[in-house]
């Protein structure tokens, strides 16, 4: 059995429109029930190599009654929280196993550098490690109540989860919220993306290896509009997960509504880094560009926005132009700063923000270049550096998902916290200053989920609790919070006597 489920599809299943995966539902792999298909194509060269099924709301009722079977019925949710654990650690030694694999699957079903394939690949070992061993190590309260009674809290998992999961870090997101609800004992069925579903289907082979028993994770794959949908307002989905654009989000909070579900939204951000004339700037540059080229800049956290002490603006602005005018994107295997963008639709999104940006008269400092000989059929887009930018334009409000990064110049600290809490999201921010108190003050002042004092981590960081103020979402993910999120409280009050 487990070599038959090794390798995901038989040779013989692989056509001219190459490899057909399967979806996983109860333990098996299955088709569409229509039979329709999705091709998967490089987004390095525009190939199709892969076709996965295109489920619709029969597929996806299937997976959630095998997940809601395996959560009334089967073993997952009794067992004792260390072995659920053991089989979480089970899983990320097989990512580990299977770590060359799965990192190449990765770059090529999504465009990245292999260098960030690989990277994914480590934090999932991770997220499945973390809550490994965190499975067995959440637990409830005693509390003092009237006399003659004993009150105390159980936590509880939901039952049935639905995730449905983002193209960009497929591999990623999937383990941090199945790591999390599955320690807690919950059951899922999982929706990846149109994009990039071919590493989730890998997972669920792997999960089943793991030991974890048919039905606790089921993989449907399929359009956001059909599958997604069918998934997001099912009756017997007990909680939804989501990570994506915040229109999306709010059509999966209304789906989830119309059963009075819990959600946890993690939709995206605009997110600052403010840069005082004091900071190590040495350290923070060669930061400042990461924070936004990693991953294409597509990356719910990616550092968006600088904003510049006007007393250094210029000096820190020639820095990035010259950093900037050096970075080339090409092909995932070429191993460049940049891989391609995961689709035409996300090229031609990016390019025509940055085309309304030039035309607003936003000056542009510099562009770096797409490598020689990358294929036509690839979906690159050079990255930008925009100088100073409106914030009010478009290209400051709303997240570009693209390697475009726009400056502003402050003139005090009390101007830096306005412009870096002037947009509708707060995700992620970055402090780079060597005054203490200054650090300690804007760290409370700034709206986001997570701030960073002289470093930035875009996504990085299992142990640290991840979620948004406002548009960029509710609810916690990664770290301990994440488990908190995965399970309910259940107060249970005994009488004595
Ligand atoms: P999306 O939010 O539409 O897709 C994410 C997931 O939601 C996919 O699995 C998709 O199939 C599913 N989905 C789509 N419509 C659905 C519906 N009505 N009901 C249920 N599920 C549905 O993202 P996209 O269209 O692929 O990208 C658009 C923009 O979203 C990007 O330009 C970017 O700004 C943003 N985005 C953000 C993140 C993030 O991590 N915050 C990730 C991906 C995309």
């Amino acid at each position: 059995r487990a070599k038959e489920l090794l390798m995901g599809v038989p040779q013989s299943a692989a056509g001219p429109a190459g490899e057909a995966f399967l979806q996983w539902i109860d333990g098996r792999q299955v088709d569409a029930v229509s039979g329709a298909r999705i091709e998967v194509a490089c987004p390095s060269n525009g190939h199709v190599f892969a076709s996965f099924p295109a489920s619709g709301a029969e597929d996806v009722d299937r997976a959630v009654r095998s997940a809601r079977h395996a959560f009334d019925e089967g073993p997952w949710g009794r067992m004792p929280a260390y072995e659920r654990g053991r089989r979480l650690t089970a899983l990320s030694r097989l990512v580990e196993l299977h770590g060359d694999e799965l990192a190449a699957l990765e770059s090529r079903d999504t465009g990245k550098p292999a260098r960030q394939g690989r990277a994914d690949v480590t934090a999932t070992i991770r997220y499945y490690e973390f809550y490994g061993g965190a499975a067995d190590k959440v637990h409830g309260d005693t509390i003092p109540f009237l006399d003659g009674y004993t009150a105390l809290t159980l936590r509880e998992p939901h039952g049935v989860v639905a995730g449905i999961i983002p193209w960009n870090y497929p591999l990623q997101i999937l383990a941090r919220v199945l790591g999390a609800a599955l320690a807690m004992g919950n059951t899922l069925v999982i929706k990846p993306a149109e994009d990039a579903s071919l590493t989730a289907l890998r997972m669920a082979e792997l999960a089943l290896e793991a030991d974890i028993p048919p039905g606790v994770v089921n993989v449907v794959t399929g359009y956001g509009r059909e599958a997604g949908a069918a998934l997001a307002g099912h009756p017997l989905v007990d909680y939804v997960t989501f990570t994506g654009s915040p229109a999306t989000g709010t059509a999966i909070q209304k789906a989830a509504a119309g059963n009075n579900r819990g959600v946890t939204m993690e939709l995206g951000g605009k997110s600052p880094q403010i840069v005082f004339a004091d900071a190590d700037l040495e350290a923070a540059i060669p930061v400042l560009v990461n924070a936004i080229i990693q991953n294409g800049g597509q990356t719910c956290s990616a550092g968006s926005r600088v904003l510049i002490e006007r007393s250094v603006f210029d000096c820190v602005a020639s820095e990035l132009a010259e950093r900037f005018s050096a970075l080339v994107a090409g092909p995932h295997d070429a191993d460049l700063d940049l891989g391609a963008l995961i689709n035409e639709r996300q090229r031609s999104r990016v390019a025509a923000m940055v085309a309304a940006a030039e035309e607003a008269g936003t000056p542009v400092l510099a562009r770096g270049s797409i490598a020689k000989g990358a294929p036509d059929g690839g979906y690159y887009f050079a990255p930008l550096l925009f100088g100073a930018t409106d914030p009010r334009a478009e290209i400051a409000q709303e997240e570009v998902f693209g390697p475009v990064l726009t400056l502003f110049p402050f003139e005090d600290e009390a101007e830096a916290v306005r412009l870096a809490n002037g947009t509708d999201y707060g995700l992620v921010a970055g402090i780079w200053t060597r005054d203490g108190a200054r650090q300690h003050r804007l760290a409370k002042r700034v709206r986001a989920g997570q701030v960073f004092v002289n470093a930035y981590g875009a996504g990085g960081g299992v142990e640290l609790p991840f979620g948004g103020f406002r548009r960029s979402g509710h609810g916690r993910e990664k770290g301990l919070e994440a488990l908190h999120d995965m399970s309910a409280t259940k107060t249970v009050v005994f009488r004595h006597g």
